[in-house]
């Protein structure tokens, strides 16, 4: 176990599964108390979590809905008395759905929105008051926004008032040498990419990006590693897109 961040510590929302597990499996090996947020997966953040902890990591697991202000507020109050105050937030949680924008029900955009960028907005806010000085918050886009497929016109929106927030909110946050970033990858194999593809499908994505695969979770697990430790000190307000330069 690295532990060149000894005591610091890391909230990753939507770390049950996917790439916020992965986030979460990397930040525990860079040295970090980390607090794994799931909506619904308990059984599978509880596994992560003792996985961590076999390793000789501090970690906890800590229901929350995102999307929910007052279930947000708790999550960083259970956090700050079972690991300490919050050094480093990662924005992941998030889902996707894609239908064209003229099928898209009132519900399924309202779901979108609360989760993807309402949820990036309720720990942004809690965190404007709660990071430990120095501290780092990674917002989550997506490459996406750059392709403009058919399909994603509800999903982009989202990643784009993420996108909207990081620029901003990393302006606000002046004096309190908080860096405020946004990873945007490209498809990665997690279930929110996979489900309901056909292998056709998969394998049209898979050849997109010059590097001729999709990406893994751990392709951004260590982008955010990058970004939340010290060597990212100077990098503030930026949107870093890692998909194989598909875009
Ligand atoms: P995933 O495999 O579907 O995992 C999503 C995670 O988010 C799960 O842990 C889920 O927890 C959690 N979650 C969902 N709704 C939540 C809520 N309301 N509150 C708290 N947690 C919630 O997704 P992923 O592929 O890892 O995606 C992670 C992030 O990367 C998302 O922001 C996504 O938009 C972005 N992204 C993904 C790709 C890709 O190709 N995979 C590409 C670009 C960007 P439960 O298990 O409890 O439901």
């Amino acid at each position: 176990m690295n532990t060149s961040r000894p005591n610091q510590v890391a909230i990753v929302t939507g770390a049950s599964r996917g790439i916020g597990a992965a986030v979460a499996q990397r930040l525990a090996r860079d040295g970090f108390a980390v607090a794994i947020n799931y909506a619904s997966g308990s059984a599978q953040a509880d596994a992560l979590v003792a996985e961590l902890t076999a390793a000789g990591a501090k970690a906890i697991a800590v229901q929350a809905d995102v999307a929910n202000a007052e279930e947000v507020r708790r999550m960083f109050d259970t956090v700050e008395k079972q690991l300490g105050q919050v050094d480093v937030l990662i924005n992941n949680a998030g889902v996707l759905k894609t239908v064209p924008l003229a099928e898209h029900s009132d519900a399924l955009y309202d779901q979108s929105f609360d989760i993807n960028v309402r949820g990036t907005f309720n720990t942004l806010r809690e965190a404007a008051t709660r990071l430990n000085e120095g501290g780092r918050i990674v917002n989550f886009s997506s490459t996406t926004l750059a392709l403009n497929m058919p399909g994603y016109a509800i999903y982009n929106a989202t990643k784009a008032a993420v996108e909207a927030f990081t620029h901003v909110f990393a302006k606000e946050l002046r004096g309190r040498n908080i860096t405020v970033n946004a990873v945007a990858p490209g498809p990665i194999a997690t279930s929110l990419f996979l489900d309901g593809k056909t292998d056709e499908q998969i394998q049209t994505f898979a050849k997109m990006p010059p590097l001729q695969r999709l990406g893994q979770p751990e392709d951004i697990a260590s982008v955010v590693s990058f970004l939340a430790g010290p060597d990212a000190g100077w990098v503030n307000g930026q949107i870093l897109r890692a998909n194989g330069g598909v875009a």
